[in-house]
């Protein structure tokens, strides 16, 4: 039996979202993945990870965990990595909110911030994480392994086994689409995979912010970025190995201008005060409903809070250095 925190990952709630849902004439729900232990979608991804490599034989009792992450992830394995008796040095770039660093810390996860840089620069912290697995497996007493997540496809497994069937059952069947946006790329593909195994038709949908190159990839087959976004922990450059052969039947674009205010709407009319990229998520969750036409049932994740991004996306002066829109009851009156 499970215990501690590993016992609390999963099983979220499916939360109906009204103002979405009365919008568009569909039953438009979230799936509430701010309830896991680590506050975000990606615990499911840490404890299949972790199960998968002590199963492989590749993590030794008290072993160290190395892995480069917007930060969730980290969250996620330093969770799951103190119930079981490991250790976890995180690689992050400073780009990042402070709130997720903090967490880290409070966490007990060694962290390393590095310089933000793309993928292809071998100090992007993908491959800094990479390196230093490498380098420590030898010098840690008891040997150090990747996570991995982008193109460790254990990631997706553990949509496929968990999260897709959690919808699948809360829904009883019903759910006619699904859609996200992708970081790694595990909860899109992994979910579709799973309620596609259910239902051949079901609507997978990717919700992509500006910046990213998937939406130019899955609607004309380039991978071509352009625009920026504020929303942490999405926005992908390459198809990664949990994205390979993803069953995604449609893509939308989606700009921090359309998912902020929809963000900003959840907390002010429903009270769920959700990060950036839940904001991309119900925005894509529209733009889908719009398209399949009323009367259809949709899904998609609420990836974490609002509360770890207060210094950003509920910053009235963050947001005006960016020229996106203040929430009113932020507004500074002098
Ligand atoms: N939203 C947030 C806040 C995240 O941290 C992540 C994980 N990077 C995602 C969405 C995307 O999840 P995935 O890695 O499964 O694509």
């Amino acid at each position: 039996m499970d215990t501690g925190a590993i016992a609390g990952i999963g099983n979220t709630p499916l939360i109906k979202l009204r103002y979405a849902s009365e919008l568009t004439g569909c039953d438009i729900y979230g799936k509430a993945e701010y309830a896991n232990p680590g506050g975000s979608v990606k615990d499911r991804p840490a404890l299949n990870i972790i199960e998968d490599a002590e199963k492989n034989g590749y993590l030794e009792p008290g072993g160290l965990i190395v892995e480069g992450t917007a930060g969730n992830t980290g969250i996620g394995l330093a969770v799951v990595a103190n119930a079981k008796g490991y250790r976890t040095l995180i690689v992050m770039p400073e780009t990042q909110s402070q709130e997720k660093i903090d967490t880290l810390r409070t966490l007990g996860a060694g962290l390393k911030l590095v310089p933000a840089a793309p993928y292809s620069n071998p100090n992007n912290f993908q491959h800094v994480a990479r390196r230093l697995a490498e380098e420590l497996a030898s010098t840690e007493k008891h040997g150090a392994v990747w996570a991995n997540q982008f193109d460790n496809v254990a990631n997706r497994e553990a949509h496929i086994k968990t999260t897709a069937r959690e919808i699948w059952e809360q829904t009883e069947g019903k759910v006619d689409g699904f859609i996200c946006a992708a970081g790694t790329g595990g909860t899109v593909a992994g979910v579709g995979i799973g309620l596609k195994s259910y239902r051949r038709d079901v609507v997978i949908g990717l919700a992509d912010p500006m910046g990213a190159a998937l939406y130019s990839y899955y609607t004309t087959g380039e991978l071509k970025a352009e625009g920026g976004s504020i929303s942490e922990g999405i926005g992908q450059s390459r198809i990664t190995d949990n994205l390979e052969g993803a069953p995604i039947d449609t893509a939308f674009q989606i700009p921090d201008e359309e998912a902020l205010p929809i963000a900003f709407d959840l907390l002010e009319k429903e009270g769920l005060c959700v990060g950036a990229s839940t904001g991309v998520n119900v925005a894509g969750a529209i733009r889908l409903a719009r398209r399949m036409g009323p009367g259809h049932t949709i899904v998609t994740i609420i990836c974490d809070s609002g509360l770890r991004y207060q210094s950003r996306l509920f910053n009235p002066d963050f947001l005006r250095s960016k020229a996106l829109p203040v929430p009113h009851w932020l507004e500074k009156r002098l």
